[in-house]
């Protein structure tokens, strides 16, 4: 489709936008297809992640074997505050008051399709063949920061986990292209790379915080933990500790879920209601006593966008790392796929071009198969 006088600066936009998606995706990829078939990250614990040195992969067996049940004493600000105000537009625009409520027969509730993406960190790693757990868990800021340009291009609408429920409750209407984003373990970067790139969209998401890891290194403190609050984020729990729930005592499991939620709650002081199974790991017990604690929602790791009410407490989720291509990720954040351009309407706005940082991730691995959605379920991480 050339461009032509008539078109609108908002058409030239979409339409750099759809050249960037397509140069990406020539050379893009996601090396998903690397992983081992099953592979923990080091956040369990008694001892967090320590910045970007520490392996990430470890055995089972190392993780959280004897969790400490000490619920965090409230309201103990640590670490420094955010040495970056976030901006002045911070807070998510009030799409919520601006949405049609419609009201449904519980017995019509719907049975919706709603990517919910899970990202981990927002970082720049190169692909390291002896760590490729860590890149597959990070997006770069730049990659990032292009991934929400689409959403935004293509009218997509981030949502909460809060209206996902009350959408298939059939209590409210959902705006076109609804998307969850979805953060798990509560990474320092969500608040000083991704939140202001969310900012600048107006764009609200959901992190999972453990409890037990802020203010360690690597981790956000309990300021930016507000702060991420303040700002509009949805701050949900992921346990104390970061512990296997399946494969612990009911009575450790049931101290993690409730110890997170009420450490959480006395930092926030509001309710939280959702929650995240670390490594996305429960069992009919876990789901039991993580809905008996007040939680209204928990999202695990296996791939799948389809949902119904009856999936409050094991919604799927959709990982979200590596380098994947923006052509690949608009499609996992159920955009049409794009329309590809041809050369002479490939924009050259460096605003719009594609990272070196993307690009180049790309290039070092050029000729990996695209994961598949088997192996992105294997990606135990969360
Ligand atoms: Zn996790």
């Amino acid at each position: 489709m050339p461009i032509t006088p008539g078109h609108t600066r908002r058409t030239n936009r979409r339409l750099a936008v759809v050249s960037l998606v397509v140069v990406a995706g020539l050379s893009a990829h996601t090396v998903a297809s690397a992983l081992p078939a099953r592979v923990m990250v080091a956040v369990g614990g008694q001892q967090p992640m320590e910045g970007l040195t520490a392996s990430p992969i470890v055995d089972g067996n190392d993780v959280a074997a004897t969790p400490s049940l000490t619920v965090p004493s409230p309201l103990t600000i640590g670490g420094a505050p955010l040495t970056t105000a976030p901006p002045s537009h911070a807070r998510p625009r009030p799409y919520v008051e601006a949405q049609t409520h419609v009201t449904i027969a519980a017995r019509d509730a719907p049975r919706l399709t709603v990517p919910i993406l899970n990202y981990h960190y927002i970082l720049d790693v190169p692909p390291d063949p002896h760590n490729m757990l860590l890149y597959n868990l990070s997006i770069s800021p730049r990659l990032f920061a292009e991934q929400m340009e689409v959403l935004h291009v293509e009218h997509a609408t981030p949502i909460t986990m809060s209206m996902l429920m009350d959408a298939l409750a059939g209590k409210r209407a959902l705006p076109s292209h609804p998307v969850v984003l979805t953060f798990d373990d509560g990474y320092v970067d969500f608040a000083t790379s991704a939140q202001p790139i969310l900012a600048k969209y107006g764009f609200v998401a959901t992190e999972y915080v453990v409890s037990g890891f802020m203010d360690h290194s690597g981790y956000m403190t309990t300021a930016q933990v507000r702060q991420m609050d303040t700002a509009g984020m949805v701050i949900g729990s992921h346990t104390m500790h970061h512990v296997d729930l399946a494969s612990t005592s009911l009575a450790a499991a049931r101290a993690e879920i409730v110890g997170g939620k009420v450490a959480m709650e006395q930092t926030l002081h509001h309710p939280v209601r959702d929650f995240a199974y670390p490594y996305g790991e429960f069992n009919a017990a876990v789901e039991g006593m993580v809905s008996e604690a007040g939680f209204r929602d928990a999202v695990i790791t296996k791939a799948g966008q389809s949902h119904a009410l009856a999936d409050a407490f094991e919604f799927h989720r959709t990982h979200i790392g590596g380098a994947p291509s923006l052509a690949t990720f608009a499609q996992e954040a159920g955009l049409t796929p794009l329309t590809p351009a041809q050369p002479d309407q490939i924009s050259n706005d460096p605003a719009v071009r594609p990272s070196p940082s993307a690009s180049g991730a790309a290039d070092a691995t050029t000729g990996r198969a695209q994961p598949g959605k088997q192996a992105r379920q294997a990606v135990r991480s969360s």
